[in-house]
């Protein structure tokens, strides 16, 4: 049986069902810590596609979450992803310095050159 895109496909602090993605940058322009970034993608609404660049900075706040209005990303439950020995990111000075560069970068990811 497929897994439904609400239950975490491994063990990630975020991930998101493409399939409801419509490409607005919302969660781009909430996320605090440089998790997030738009890609180029032809084939999608938009021409581009949200992208987890950084897992590893996530530190859980549910933002990105909470303001999809697509209901296309999701956030691992804090106590069941502590229970499985995984733990969220602090905020960091880097992480945040990364999310204004991605701002300034049209919410594009920073791999990512000029403006969609
Ligand atoms: S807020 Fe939702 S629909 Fe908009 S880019 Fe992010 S995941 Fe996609
Ligand atoms: S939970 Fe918070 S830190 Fe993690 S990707 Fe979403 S908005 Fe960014």
């Amino acid at each position: 049986m497929a897994a439904s895109p609400m239950v975490n496909p491994g063990d990630q602090p975020v991930w998101v069902n493409t399939d409801n993605c419509k490409a607005c940058d919302i969660c781009v322009s909430v996320c605090p810590s440089g998790v997030l970034g738009m890609r180029y993608e032809s084939t999608s609404t938009l021409g581009a596609m949200i992208s987890i660049d950084h897992p590893e900075a996530c530190i859980g706040c549910n933002e990105c979450e909470l303001t999809c209005p697509d209901f296309a990303i999701y956030v691992a439950d804090k106590q069941e992803f502590k229970a499985a020995g995984l733990s969220f990111a602090k905020l960091t000075d880097d992480a945040k310095a990364r999310q204004e560069k991605i701002v300034a970068n049209n919410y594009m990811s920073l791999s990512e050159q000029g403006v969609k």
